[in-house]
């Protein structure tokens, strides 16, 4: 596809073939060097271990185009390090930060002309990926491993604009196990959600809100993205170790307060729902979205925050971390780093 085909506003979330894929390879004790290749595909043994045993973990970033012409990369050293952590989560060998950088910057130039104009809501989506490859039959963690890094452009996360979404709550459904895998970013866990996921769509709704996987008392994860509420002047959002530390929500903390909110991490018993003036849910994706409507499928009850528009609160803090993404604001936290593009 010639990026002259593409019209930006309208893209998908969704895979759109780009020029380049960057990759390393752990092998012999040490990772190699960095390739680029066209080649969509990868030579697999057909005993790999992420094939059989699930080792996979992955991330999402994104790159902006400014209304100057420069492009942004947000925090990823934030991303380097959960990718080290999730990749530790489930025994595979952790990529060295300062590589992971340096792919991301690869596969970011590589495919400069697909990153989206500025203005038209989209970016251009990084998805680097760990898998092991060593061919086995018993259960270990593989020798060898794969990172792989692609760029796709993405239109923004939900096409009706910045509307609020509708969630269900359903106790028939755990996302992950209370000292299991939750706070890492592995596909397992998105397997394991898939069937919750397809149920919710049916009744409608965007997303499940899962209840921490141990007594159902307090609120986790919001699909795949986190929860947060606003009660007051505060900013509360889940402090739970099966909750994904979301990198976006940790930068609504930084900018609630900047705002001046307070910000409350901590446990959130499921009766506050009633206490919030509105609820959210954040992640790279979709920035944050407003909750309008938390329906309680068991009990048959809802929680209703409207449907017509997102709070006052859910939409300055989004504003403050778009304007901050694609350099309309000063970045000053030093957040973005600029990608050289020649
Ligand atoms: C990736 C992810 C998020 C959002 O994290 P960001 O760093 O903000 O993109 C939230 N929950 C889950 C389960 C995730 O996998």
């Amino acid at each position: 596809m010639k990026e002259t085909e593409i019209e930006w506003g309208k893209l998908p979330f969704g895979y759109v073939k780009t020029d380049w894929n960057v990759r390393c390879e752990f092998k012999d004790g040490k990772w190699g060097e960095i390739t680029a290749t066209q080649d969509e595909y990868i030579p697999l043994h057909i005993a790999a271990s992420c094939l059989h045993y699930g080792q996979e973990a992955f991330e999402g970033l994104k790159a902006f185009r400014g209304k100057d012409g420069k492009v942004r990369v947000f925090r990823m050293d934030e991303n380097a390090k959960r990718f080290r952590s999730s990749a530790e989560g489930i025994s595979m060998e952790p990529l060295p930060i300062e590589k992971f950088e340096e792919m991301v910057r690869m596969v970011v130039k590589l495919n400069k002309r697909f990153i989206p104009p500025y203005g038209s809501g989209a970016s251009l989506y990084i998805r680097p990926l760990e898998i092991g490859t060593s061919a086995q039959v018993g259960v270990s963690p593989s020798k060898d491993y794969m990172v792989i890094m692609f760029a796709t452009p993405v239109g923004p996360y939900f096409k009706g604009g910045f509307k609020p979404t509708k969630v269900c709550i359903s106790r028939e459904y755990d996302r992950v196990a209370p000292k299991g895998t939750g706070a890492i970013k592995i596909g397992g866990n998105y397997a394991a959600s898939l069937n919750a996921g397809q149920k919710a769509h049916e009744l409608g709704y965007s997303v499940m809100l899962y209840l921490d996987p141990k007594e159902n008392k307090y609120l986790d994860e919001c699909g795949a993205a986190n929860f947060f509420g606003v009660k007051g002047n505060t900013y509360v959002t889940p402090n739970s170790r099966t909750v994904l530390p979301s990198i976006t929500n940790k930068s609504l903390r930084t900018l609630a307060e900047d705002l001046g909110l307070k910000v409350e991490q901590r446990e959130i018993p499921y009766e506050e729902l009633s206490e919030f003036s509105e609820t959210g849910t954040c992640g790279t994706a979709a920035v944050c979205t407003g909750i309008g409507q938390i329906d309680d499928l068991d009990k048959g009850t809802s929680f209703v925050y409207g449907m017509e528009e997102a709070g006052p609160v859910t939409t300055k803090l989004y504003h403050a971390l778009q304007d901050i993404q694609y350099g309309d604001a000063p970045d000053n936290h030093g957040w973005c780093e600029i990608i050289e593009l020649d």
